[in-house]
């Protein structure tokens, strides 16, 4: 997505987009494959544009624990701060973006690839108490009893299996 700066007067500019994820070419792209809707707001006063990036899609995730597959909802943002011209912009946020005054226009696709990497979780649970798949048979105890005997033998029958023995 890339954002005219070149005559862009003080003020408040605001760019939406849709953005086909196989046109930004990343891993994960099993996970983000919906459109994206993407909002841009810039504020440019003087040198500075500050710039808001909003992404809106679904994720598509598989269990880690009973392996369905299930989505979820993106909403994020991003915030960075273009600063125009040749000296060097001092502070202390991170995302600041030098740029010469002859720059056109900026491309935001790295950083909207890189938020999307950020938000993924480390674990993806289709819900808090999914029981998962018994690891004897595999039946997905959300749905069905496990009949394979995995359950957790009483301590009382064990002492009597011994003494069979
Ligand atoms: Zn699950
Ligand atoms: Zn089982």
């Amino acid at each position: 997505m890339k954002i005219p700066i070149l005559h862009l007067t003080d003020g408040i500019h605001r760019f939406d987009d849709t953005i086909n994820t196989e046109s930004l070419n990343f891993k994960k792209q099993d996970i983000y494959r919906t459109p994206l809707q993407v909002a841009v707001e810039l504020n440019k006063f003087s040198q500075n544009i500050q710039c808001q990036i909003e992404i809106k899609s679904t994720a598509s995730y598989q269990c880690d624990r009973c392996l369905k597959a299930f989505e979820s909802p993106v909403d994020t943002q991003k915030n960075l701060l273009f600063h125009i011209g040749p000296d060097r912009l001092e502070t202390n946020e991170d995302d600041v973006v030098h740029v010469d005054k002859e720059t056109v226009e900026v491309d935001l696709n790295n950083d909207i690839v890189e938020q999307l990497l950020l938000i993924l979780p480390i674990k993806t649970i289709c819900r808090n108490d999914c029981k998962g798949l018994c690891s004897g048979c595999g039946v997905d105890l959300n749905k069905e009893e496990c009949q394979c005997g995995e359950k957790p033998i009483d301590p009382r029958w064990e002492k009597l299996k011994s003494l069979i023995k």
